[in-house]
């Protein structure tokens, strides 16, 4: 029987992504967040090509490349006086034909809700809190209830529930859904003991020392990570710090953290910060992705660190893979079984693939004593310095192809 309506809590970049591509198949959505707006705090800002695939399906791809940008490439470098190159590669078209892609989320973000508000079948509810579910075990539709921000006159204060076939928890990494479904403080995995700041920062001389698009320095006290992520000049620069300090710590230290690492070695005046964003890091997945009617999907259900951006690409798969799902149900070219095939194959790939490559990424930024030992024993980059010593090699390799976090759910259709 179609699909009557689907619930997503959470308009993150998964959550609409997900309403977008099941409005456009004909399934009405409603998408309840909680906060009155979009979330602007720095977080991801680069796209791989597989993600550009479902930003295409989406109808969105063109936008996004429009206000975006295509970085050139990404290199590993030294923190010694001229910021040496280790290993570099070039940013060349993977699957489907697709560079990775830059933009803030944030920018992301505004394009997917526009695109969702011009769909009839689709609703979102800003300042709506989800604080309950059902019980998976119930019979019949799934249920949320929730909570309405704001004043009496605007319905604020007001707990209410809300129907649907199904409910989807892409309610980002503190998920109600998820806590609901298996208990506060269940979520497997482990959190990092080094913590990470994330900034956006104009600072001019980023665009005329030398640097590429992206590039991660290798040190084992100042590793960090610099990156272009808007034409106009704004750099994300995310760096590795102790763990166990507060925010007015972190915060305290930031300027003598940038003086001892960005080229130049500048003083706060010498650049405009414009965000600051403590994060604690983890490497998570819970052990089930579908219970009965419930389902998560991106952070909700799995965390990595950000170093090589698969947090989100990793979601948008699971959206892509959970769009197919619940279209084939609605279409009666599947049955809901597919989805205990959906709650498989994305922990599947998450265990296999995103978590050891997303784990050694951040790891060999300050795992070594020096680079010297990195280059010689780390296998990613002795891989990469060998393909750039082949023959026909250019100064910069071209990127090694990453095993694909896609999973194509059709082939279970009947
Ligand atoms: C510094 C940093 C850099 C990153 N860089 C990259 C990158 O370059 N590439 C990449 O792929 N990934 C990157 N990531 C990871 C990426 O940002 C996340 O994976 C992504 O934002 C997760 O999206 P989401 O939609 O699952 O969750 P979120 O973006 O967290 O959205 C969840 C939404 O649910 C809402 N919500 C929560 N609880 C409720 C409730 N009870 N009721 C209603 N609404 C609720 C929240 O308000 C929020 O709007 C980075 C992360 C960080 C921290």
């Amino acid at each position: 029987m179609p699909l009557s309506k689907v619930i997503i809590v959470g308009a993150g970049p998964s959550g609409l992504l997900l309403a977008l591509l099941l409005a456009k198949a004909g399934i009405p959505v409603d998408l309840l967040e909680q906060a009155t707006g979009l979330d602007n705090n720095p977080r991801a800002s680069h796209y791989t090509a597989e993600s550009c695939i479902e930003f295409e399906r989406a109808g969105i791809l063109d936008e996004v490349c429009a206000q975006g940008f295509i970085p050139d490439g990404v290199s590993w470098r030294r923190l010694d006086q001229d910021k040496t190159i280790m290993v570099a590669v070039r940013n060349t078209p993977g699957p489907g034909g697709h560079s990775m892609v830059c933009l803030p989320l944030h920018r992301l973000g505004m394009i997917l809700e526009r695109k969702v508000l011009k769909q009839d079948n689709a609703r979102i509810f800003y300042g709506y809190k989800v604080v309950d579910i059902g019980r998976p075990e119930e019979e019949g539709k799934a249920w949320v209830k929730v909570e309405r921000k704001g004043t009496e006159d605007e319905g604020g204060g007001v707990t209410e529930v809300r129907e649907a076939d199904y409910v989807v928890g892409c309610d980002g990494a503190n998920s109600t859904i998820r806590r609901r479904l298996f208990g506060d403080d269940v979520f497997p995995g482990y959190t990092w003991d080094e913590q990470i700041v994330a900034t956006n920062v104009y600072y001019d001389y980023l665009g005329s020392c030398g640097y590429d698009d992206s590039q991660f320095f290798v040190h084992p006290e100042h590793w960090h990570m610099v990156a272009r992520i808007q034409t106009d000049g704004l750099y994300r620069v995310t760096y590795g710090e102790v763990g166990g300090l507060t925010y007015d710590q972190l915060k305290e230290r930031q300027p003598a953290k940038f003086q001892a690492f960005l080229p130049g070695n500048p003083t706060p005046d010498k650049y405009k910060l414009v965000n600051f964003s403590p994060y604690k890091v983890h490497q998570r997945c819970v052990d089930k992705m579908r219970v009965g009617r419930y389902i998560l999907a991106a952070d909700a259900a799995h965390l990595c660190n950000p170093f090589g951006g698969m947090g989100l690409t990793g979601g948008i798969a699971d959206v892509g893979s959970l769009y197919e799902s619940l279209v084939g149900i609605h279409t009666g070219q599947a049955d809901d079984s597919i989805l205990d095939v959906y709650d498989e194959v994305r922990r599947r790939i998450w265990a296999t693939i995103i978590n050891p490559i997303s784990t050694d990424n951040m790891r060999r930024l300050f795992q070594y004593s020096d680079p010297d030992e990195a280059m010689e024993k780390d296998s990613f980059f002795r891989m990469i310095k060998e393909m750039q010593e082949r023959p026909a090699g250019a100064e910069a390799a071209t990127k090694p192809g990453l095993p694909s976090l896609r999973y194509d759910m059709t082939q279970h259709f009947r």
